[in-house]
This record gives structure tokens, sequence and C-alpha cells, in this order.
């Protein structure tokens, strides 16, 4: 099902009659494949935040799609989740409180500790079931050409953290984007995952988002 919400500062929205959560759109990457590069909307929420969310703001957004919350709740958007930590953990708290069998999940580029310049990942453990990590290439030198770090040594980043992930028992699946890189190998990239214990997820390149 689709929601268009035209509000500005849109902190929640709504894909498959699930709760998504936009709470940045600062990014330690800047992928080719980026979907805001082409558009600021997702399903017609426009994702674009003019200011940094406070708690009250997203909870007050969280609470009208309070009968949705059974579907689990992915913390996503346009830009890196985890850039945001302190207000993702304080929100995933309160979902776990008000909803305690809610499913939490981050989609994440995995750059988090380089970022913070800690293990964050204990942090996690008790508020988020999953996270969904952007693995997107099976070599560092394929990773830097799509993703565009601008952080050092950040594949390597990106693998610790998911390994941490997987060492502190929260669901840990790599995703890569399929149809845009010829460059991009599966089975290369599924036997990384594989090799630490993460699931592995092919997301198809959607030309125009959602
Ligand atoms: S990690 Fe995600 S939000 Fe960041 S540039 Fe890449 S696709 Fe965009």
């Amino acid at each position: 099902m689709m929601q268009v919400m035209n509000k500005v500062n849109n902190y929640i929205y709504i894909l498959d009659n699930k709760i998504y959560v936009n709470l940045t759109n600062a990014c330690t990457n800047d992928c080719i494949f980026c979907i805001r590069k082409q558009k600021n909307d997702v399903k017609g929420a426009d994702m674009k935040l003019t200011q940094k969310p406070k708690f009250e703001d997203v909870v007050e957004q969280l609470e009208e799609h309070i009968s949705l919350l059974g579907n689990g709740v992915t913390f996503c958007g346009y830009g890196e989740p985890l850039i945001e930590l302190d207000l993702l953990l304080k929100t995933a708290k309160y979902i776990k409180e008000i909803s305690p069998d809610t499913k939490i999940k981050v989609n994440t580029n995995g750059h988090a500790n380089a970022f913070h310049k800690k293990n964050i990942v204990p942090l996690l453990k008790g508020c988020i079931d999953e996270v969904s990590i952007s693995l997107n290439a099976q070599n560092e030198s394929l990773y830097n050409k799509l993703c565009m770090p601008k952080i050092t040594n950040a594949y390597n980043e990106m693998l610790d953290f998911a390994k941490k992930c997987v060492e502190n028992n929260i669901k840990t699946t790599f995703s890569i984007v399929t149809n845009y890189d010829k460059e991009v190998n599966s089975y290369e990239c599924k036997k990384i995952a594989e090799k630490i214990g993460a699931n592995f997820r092919e997301r198809p390149w959607i030309e125009n988002g959602y």
C-alpha cells in the first residue's frame, strides 16, 4: 500500500504498509546509484530534511501510524541512519517500550564504527533486531568506484562492522545492487557473506526508485 505525505521533514514514511524512519540526509558514501541523485521523494513523501529531527517530532509522526507498528520498523531514508546514533537508539528503545514485539531493522552502509570512532555495535543489542549492510562489491577497488566513500578504509570498516554485528548475535544481511554494474560478482559477494555468517540479499536496481 502506498501512502503519500506532503509535509516537510518526513521523519516517518510508509512503504508496503510498513513504517520507515528517515533521520538524516548525511552519508559517508556518495554511491553512483544513490536514488537521492535522481529524486527527492519516496512514493511522494519528500525525503529532504530541512532540520535535524528532534525525538519529540519523530515520535509525533510515528504515532500517526501506530496501527502499523506490528509490521516492523526500518531505519533507512535518504541518508545513513547510524550517523544519528543517539536519536536512532532513543527512538528504537521507545518503540520497543510501547510495542516489544515490533521487529526493528537498520539499513546501513556499515561505516558507523569509523564515523563515531568507537564500536557502537553493543549499543544496538537489545533494541535493533536486524541490520542490512550494503556490501555492494566483492573488493575494495570496486566498492570505492561504486560508493565513493568519504572516509578512509571504508570497505574494510564496513566488513569489520558486519563481523561485529554477527558476533553480537544481531541478524545480519549483506546486500548488493544487481543490474547496475556488471563488475559486481554476486557469487563472490555471497561467499563473503557466508564467510562471516551473514545472510545475503540481491537488491535489483530500480531505475526511478520507489
Ligand atoms: S550509502 Fe545509501 S544513502 Fe549513502 S550514498 Fe549510498 S545509497 Fe545513498
